[in-house]
């Protein structure tokens, strides 16, 4: 009997046209969970470091965790994984909504893409009867209208329909998959899927998840249940609005945007506005926002409500989350109105609402400096932004400038050289990051942005405030009830956290807190990102439902394995380590672990490289990021070891990388992987 998973993938090979369910092996689970765990250990064993993003051989792959499906709050994350075309490292996106539990409740753990179709397919997941059917029909359509039209096609409204638009088809590094009431949007995932030639997976499913222990699982979701009321009826003081609470950062329900709009930078990560929020901007603001937001939804058994469905006249009604609204407005210098109206178009296309904005400044940013000219932007219209639209077309069909665009800052920069790249200054590992640019280096942040594997820092961050409270006071009182420390000496580091001062940023955390504050962020968020639970309710907010102390009951109880905290975190490591080792088998080395260059105005070289080593060393890395052979032993891995020996990136005698990888990376870049 297998419990909370399925113990079933459904293996599809679109160049064969063939459809497997095969069964898993139960081990799996133990050592990895399920979700990006298990993906990880897939992507290891089937894709080899030689295949780039866009070959046949590149898997895509949609899972559920392990928790999704079951009755526990809040687990319904679908976790996509594949090769990225923007980092040319793995890349895992996770998405809400409604498709992971509906996946298994037609059984299966996950879906696992191979190959190509000749044709635009979409798939169609029916319990145990399964069809690839043409999409032709589909061709061009946006993602909304594609779910739409498959739901009628299919007679079947209750189906769930993850769809790429026009961006995925035309294989933009920056397009998502899109779910209606949320999508998979970073690192490319949407250009792989277009690139294997499927429109949508549509899924519908209606058997059950059997629970080890069910009575005892119950009364812990009841529990949490609880506590989500209690946080919900007392948000955290001291803290800005958009952090007080639980959920998603929960931009639908909250005008208050003081924060966002005066503390990140707007344009491509240009300007910091201090001064631009004012009792009339956030009164104008209040009222656009109410004049478009019909209703809050939720995901799937979740009473967070984080999402909103947008209606504004002349164009059709779509769902919103998080911040789209904030990106393409600040990226445009613009009004919330503006960023409510492209965000539709852009939803319908297929785009990351992150990259995306950034992508469009960026240019416009280029064209200013007379690094691009009207021969580049032939008919481009005047003003911001009709700009935008114009530029958004242009991406997701891949037309002129929009070719180049389309493959975001970093890969754009090379290619129109002239410069450039002095302008795509906000990657990481070639990837846009949040537009932030601070003062003061924090040394915490420094390491998550250097060394998260998802590079996206709210896929790292969490758990413990992003900067000290001003008074001492105020610092006992947050660490009072604050029961979800894994240990009780993270409360001293912060009641000793100060703005100024000995005490302060970036000598204070020390190095050692540091490490040991990034290490706990990080096990939350490759826990969540195994049981398909939503990071608004576990690893991102501060004082979450779900921690180190109760998470080994929730997992025990649902799979009948047991499992302590210690166990827990061994696989949180487990996961973290392996989704490292694919990247380090890629080629990815130190070098590459660098926040943006103008990220800190006050920057502490020796102090940074002393960031990294201690955290390598407390990680079990060598001083080129690479996992010890001992360190991999110890978790398990030691398939992994034998590999990095075999290939010349560890020595069996010690660990200390050759540089044949490193140069097989350069070659890479210089060789065609990019535009
Ligand atoms: S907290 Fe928000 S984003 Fe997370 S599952 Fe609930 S509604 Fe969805």
């Amino acid at each position: 009997m297998r419990y909370a998973e399925t113990g079933f993938n459904l293996e599809i090979d679109l160049s064969r046209g063939s459809i497997e369910r095969v069964e898993t092996d139960p081990r799996l689970m133990e050592l990895y969970f399920g979700g990006l765990g298990t993906n990880a250990k897939i992507l290891w064993d089937r894709v080899p470091p030689e295949v780039e993003p866009f070959s046949p051989d590149n898997l895509l792959i949609f899972s559920t965790g392990l928790l999704c499906g079951t009755p526990a709050i809040g687990a319904n994350r679908t976790i996509v994984s594949t090769l990225s075309p923007q980092t040319l490292l793995m890349a895992y996106s996770m998405m809400g909504g409604f498709f992971a539990p509906e996946l298994k409740y037609a059984g299966y753990d996950k879906v696992i893409i191979r190959g190509k179709s000749p044709n635009l397919v979409y798939l169609w997941i029916n319990n145990d009867k399964v069809e690839i059917r043409d999409a032709s029909h589909l061709q061009g359509k946006g993602a909304s209208e594609t779910a739409e039209l498959i739901l009628q096609e299919l007679k079947e409204p209750k189906a769930q329909v993850a769809a790429i638009g026009l961006a995925g088809e035309n294989r933009v590094y920056m397009a998502s998959i899109e779910h209606g009431r949320s999508s998979a949007s970073r690192l490319g995932i949407g250009a792989v899927m277009g690139d294997k030639g499927i429109k949508a997976i549509a899924v519908r499913g209606t058997k059950d998840i059997d629970i080890a222990r069910p009575d005892e699982f119950i009364e812990l979701c009841n529990e949490v249940l609880e506590y989500i009321k209690a946080r919900d009826d007392n948000p955290i003081p001291g803290v800005m609005p958009i952090l007080a609470g639980l959920g998603s950062p929960q931009e639908m329900k909250i005008h208050d945007e003081k924060w966002h709009t005066t503390s990140f930078m707007w344009g491509n990560a240009r300007t910091r506005r201090r001064d631009f929020w004012t009792e009339e901007i956030e009164e104008k603001w209040r009222e656009i926002q109410e004049s478009v937001r019909t209703r809050l939804i939720s995901c799937y058994n979740c009473p967070m409500k984080c999402g909103a469905i947008i209606s504004i006249p002349g164009i059709s009604t779509y769902m919103m989350k998080c911040y789209s609204k904030l990106t393409y407005t600040m990226a445009a210098y613009s009004d919330l109105d503006f960023g409510f109206k492209i965000a539709q178009r852009a939803t319908e296309y297929g785009v990351d609402g992150f990259s995306t904005p950034q992508a469009m400044a960026f240019a416009l940013e280029l064209y200013e400096a007379g690094i691009l000219t009207d021969q580049d932007m032939p008919g481009m219209p005047s003003d911001t932004e009709g700009r935008f639209y114009w530029l958004l077309d242009r991406i997701v069909r891949r037309e002129g400038i929009g070719d180049m665009l389309a493959n975001g800052t970093y890969w754009a920069a090379q290619k129109i050289g002239k410069g450039a790249e002095e302008y795509a200054h906000n990657n990481i590992k070639k990837h846009e990051q949040l537009p932030l640019k601070l003062g003061m280096l924090n040394p915490v942040y420094f390491l998550m942005y250097c060394t998260g594997e998802k590079i996206n820092i709210t896929q790292i961050e969490g758990q413990f405030p992003q900067e000290p409270f001003p008074t001492r006071e105020e610092r006992e009182a947050f660490v009072k009830d604050w029961i979800q420390v894994p240990d009780e000496k993270f409360k001293q580091y912060f009641l000793d956290w100060e703005p100024r001062g000995e005490h302060s940023n970036p000598y204070y955390p020390t190095v050692q807190m540091s490490c040991e504050i990034v290490d706990w962020m990080e096990m939350m968020h490759y826990i969540d990102d195994a049981l398909g639970m939503c990071a608004g309710l576990s690893s991102f907010p501060l004082k979450p439902p779900y921690h180190i102390h109760n998470y080994p009951a929730f997992i025990s109880s649902a799979t009948g394995i047991d499992i302590d905290e210690a166990g827990l975190s061994q696989v949180a490591k487990r996961n973290r380590t392996l989704v490292r080792a694919v990247n380090i088998r890629r080629g990815m080395r130190r070098e590459d672990e660098k926040p943006p260059e103008d990220h800190w105005k006050k920057r502490f070289p020796e102090l940074e490289e002393k960031l990294l080593d201690e955290y390598y060393k407390f990680k079990g890395w060598n001083t080129e990021g690479i996992p010890t052979k001992e360190s991999l032993h110890e978790l398990a891995l030691d398939y992994v070891s034998e590999d990095f020996i075999k290939r010349g990136i560890l020595r069996d005698t010690e660990t200390i990388p050759t540089k044949a990888t490193s140069k097989e990376k350069e070659k890479k870049e210089g060789g065609g992987s990019g535009p």
